[in-house]
């Protein structure tokens, strides 16, 4: 079998993306970004060894990235991408299994190159000495000067192209050798340049690279498309002297009332906790301080809206949720159905989704004593891809 060597390129600082870390090290999903396309390239049958080009700076943050991988070394980057790629396949060159035979250039940032593309490009080297994944143009092309159109460009023949850049070594070895100091945009260019023929092989829309935030949260999204998280909420809430408690949205009359800053619905507000624990969205009192005194008095509702629109804003759909009223009165049985329906109103949700039951404690404990009432809440979420916003 040839030796086919892969060369992750990431030793850009992108400026351009902001933010403390560089992109390729930013967290996706748990994994910094370059992990994803390291492992996807370690994993192939067709592959050798793969390599990184980095950033000298970068090393602590790649060795972590990269922790547990088959890699076969790191090798410092240049002042410009072509210098990064050449040292790369320098490096190459030096391992101690000699020259590879085929070499693959991956952007770091491209985290969802699949094994099929990459199968693509490994085959395509068998009849020539480059090959690029790439997609037809699909949109619309235009010229434009000052804010203005003034030319429809003829797309016919036009692609865009996506990494890995595959070719036979000694040949882009060379070409990158003649191309020092031209400022190519990318291997193939540097092939082009030195009259290497590049095949296309089909390119694939998920191959994107991360260069801005919304590519990062579309990655994310990417990722936790199908993903169920669950969160747990629980509240206490004491009693005063009045005439009647909220619970799970509904009033139901009592010789006491909760004491709180809003209208102390204790159910409402564990379910609310439940709701932001399955996002990551916090808790009820960041979003609601009671210190603020735009919730005095507040219906809870508004809180339970609030976290339900935020599950959405975020992609998640609320799979369920399930609350227990812990008390020994009043009573809550006869409300449940009641409380589960305004539940259900509230997150816009089918009511079929929604459960409310209550229990006590035998008379043990604060909730025992008719102190107070007591709420848990268990809630799921599951994320559907989105289109970017
Ligand atoms: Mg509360």
């Amino acid at each position: 079998m040839a030796n086919c060597t892969a060369i992750i390129v990431g030793a850009g600082r992108g400026h351009r993306f902001g933010g403390p870390l560089p992109k390729q090290y930013r967290d996706l999903a748990g994994e910094p970004v370059l992990r994803h396309a390291l492992r996807a390239f370690a994993s192939h049958p067709a592959v050798t060894q793969v390599i990184g080009v980095i950033h000298p700076d970068d090393r602590d943050l790649f060795e972590a990235a990269a922790a547990g991988l088959d890699i076969a070394g790191h090798t410092p980057g240049g002042a410009e991408r072509q210098d990064s790629a050449r040292n790369g396949l320098e490096f190459a060159a030096g391992l101690a299994g000699g020259a590879p035979d085929l070499v693959l250039i991956h952007d770091a940032a491209r985290p969802f190159v699949s094994h099929c593309l990459i199968s693509g490009v490994v085959k395509a080297l068998e009849h020539a000495p480059g090959a690029v994944p790439a997609l037809a143009v699909a949109d619309t092309l235009k010229r434009g000067a000052d804010g203005r159109i003034t030319d429809t460009v003829d797309r016919t023949g036009l692609y865009r192209v996506q990494t890995p850049q595959g070719f036979r070594f000694a040949d882009i070895l060379a070409a990158h050798g003649a191309a020092r100091g031209k400022a190519l945009t990318d291997d193939a260019a540097v092939a082009e340049a030195a009259g290497l023929a590049v095949a296309l092989v089909p390119g694939d829309d998920d191959n994107f690279k991360i260069t801005t935030e919304a590519d990062l949260m579309r990655a994310e999204d990417m990722l936790s498309a199908g993903e169920t998280r669950t969160g747990f909420g629980f509240d206490v809430h004491r009693f005063e002297p009045g005439d009647g408690v909220w619970l799970c949205g509904v009033r139901i009359p009592f010789d006491r009332k909760l004491k709180g800053h809003s209208d102390a619905d204790v159910g409402l507000h564990a379910l609310t906790d439940a709701i932001l624990g399955a996002i990551g969205g916090g808790d009820i009192g960041q979003h609601f301080p009671p210190t603020d005194p735009r919730w005095r008095g507040a219906e809870s509702h508004i809180f339970l809206a609030h976290a339900g629109e935020m599950a959405r804003a975020r992609g998640a759909r609320i799979v369920n949720c399930d609350v227990t009223v812990i008390c020994e009165a009043p009573k809550v049985g006869p409300h449940r159905a009641a409380m589960a329906a305004r539940i259900a109103e509230i997150l816009e949700i089918a009511v079929e989704r929604v459960n409310v039951k209550a229990t006590t404690t035998e008379q043990l404990g604060f909730t025992g004593r008719g102190e107070g009432i007591a709420a848990q809440a268990a809630a799921s979420i599951r994320y559907r891809a989105r289109s970017q916003a």
